[in-house]
């Protein structure tokens, strides 16, 4: 038992989990890749209806074990959020902004019926992975440990309703540079077949099923030669929402008068925690940040006619990453001259600069572990 408390009367147990070797772990940190490997640790916690959570603790990363009528597997009760822990320049280990990943996790638990992972208790088990497992955590340049909290519904029963037990599970994941060799835009494919979130459904929490839905689309983008999938809103198939797992951002004029559009929060896209991030840098460096709806139609003329002079995403996994190319039934086009825009760029380096520990916390983003 350890002095970590997950929620108030149960105690956050620390096991002795074995340490994988030294030479294998050093290899896996040397060329991470993303989501291949996977730490010592990881935490899990235990919910019955009428009991709460219970049974929380830090033990071995291993396979679970599940009864085949498993809820989650059968209606998709689970959902999920993705955060990460920078190595400091002092040696320390910080991760970024992780209670607006509680609040996010305990939202998407309301709309999918689920128990809510208390702030403090997500909070607590986080900490207790990151800290375990700090050896894990890459100190090569833009590396990072991806940290993936989870909650699935794990009662045995076959049926349509709330289940009444549950896991909530955190393992971690060490992450290379996004862009190893130096930041190249993304080509993009308008879904015109597919949606991805309509008024009322849950694309604006982070529940599996949300990106099971997308999988085809994204294959429809691989085999129009695109990187990623651009989704439009579900009724006019008019605006743009978000690409794949990143939101946007437009970029109108340059230089200090330059103004960001990122589409507003209508619902039906992700509220990412790197969007509100960027909205605040974009406001402090003088920029005007405009959240509204954004018309396909004024992506395309703006960039005919030079307005739009920068496209680019932004999540978690990537920062940053520029829009180039963008191909469409109704034509092609591609944003600026295809090669990262300025402003895209100084944003990038700004908030990697926060992160990482190379520029001031002046919001306190940074969460010491
Ligand atoms: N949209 C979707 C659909 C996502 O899955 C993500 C990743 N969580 C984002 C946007 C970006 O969110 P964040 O900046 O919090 O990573």
């Amino acid at each position: 038992t350890s002095p970590r408390a997950f929620a108030a009367g149960v105690p956050l147990v620390l096991e002795d989990v074995p340490r994988r070797p030294a030479a294998e772990r050093a290899e896996q940190l040397a060329d991470p890749g993303f989501g291949r490997y996977f730490t010592d640790s990881m935490v899990v916690a235990r919910y019955r209806a009428g009991e709460g959570w219970h049974d929380a603790r830090l033990t071995r990363y291993a396979p679970l074990q599940l009864d085949p009528s498993a809820a989650a597997l059968h209606y998709a009760q689970s959902i999920f959020e993705g955060l990460k822990a920078y190595a400091q320049p002092d040696g320390t280990v910080a991760t970024f902004r992780p209670e607006a990943n509680a609040a996010r996790f305990a939202r998407s638990a309301t709309r999918l019926a689920m128990p809510p992972v208390p702030a403090e208790s997500f909070l607590a088990a986080v900490d207790a992975l990151v800290d375990a497992d700090r050896d894990w955590v890459p100190t090569g340049p833009d590396q990072t440990l991806y940290i993936r909290p989870y909650m699935l519904a794990v009662e045995p029963f076959l049926g349509v309703r709330p289940a009444h037990e549950y896991l909530f599970i955190v393992i971690a994941s060490p992450a290379g540079a996004y862009f190893p060799r130096g930041v190249q835009p993304v080509s993009v494919y308008l879904s015109e077949d597919y949606i991805r979130a309509a008024p009322g459904g849950t694309g604006d929490v982070k529940c599996a099923g949300n990106y099971a839905a997308s999988l085809l689309a994204q294959e429809q983008a691989l085999a129009a030669g695109c990187d990623q999938v651009v989704w439009l809103d579900a009724t006019e198939k008019r605006y743009v929402e978000e690409m794949g797992g990143m939101n946007l951002f437009f970029v109108r004029g340059s230089g200090a008068d330059a103004e960001l559009i990122t589409p507003e929060l209508t619902g039906t896209l992700l509220p990412g925690i790197t969007r509100e991030s960027l909205i605040t840098l974009a406001r402090e460096l003088g920029h005007t940040v405009t959240e509204r709806r954004f018309d396909v139609e004024e992506w395309r003329s703006g960039v005919e006619d030079g307005s739009i002079t920068e496209t680019f995403a932004c999540g978690t996994a990537a920062v940053i990453t520029p829009v180039g190319q963008v191909r469409a039934r109704t034509g092609d086009f591609t944003v600026g001259d295809g090669t990262p825009g300025p402003l895209t760029m100084a944003l990038r380096s700004h908030l990697l600069d926060i992160q990482h520990g190379r520029t001031a916390d002046a919001h306190g983003w940074l969460h010491q572990v």
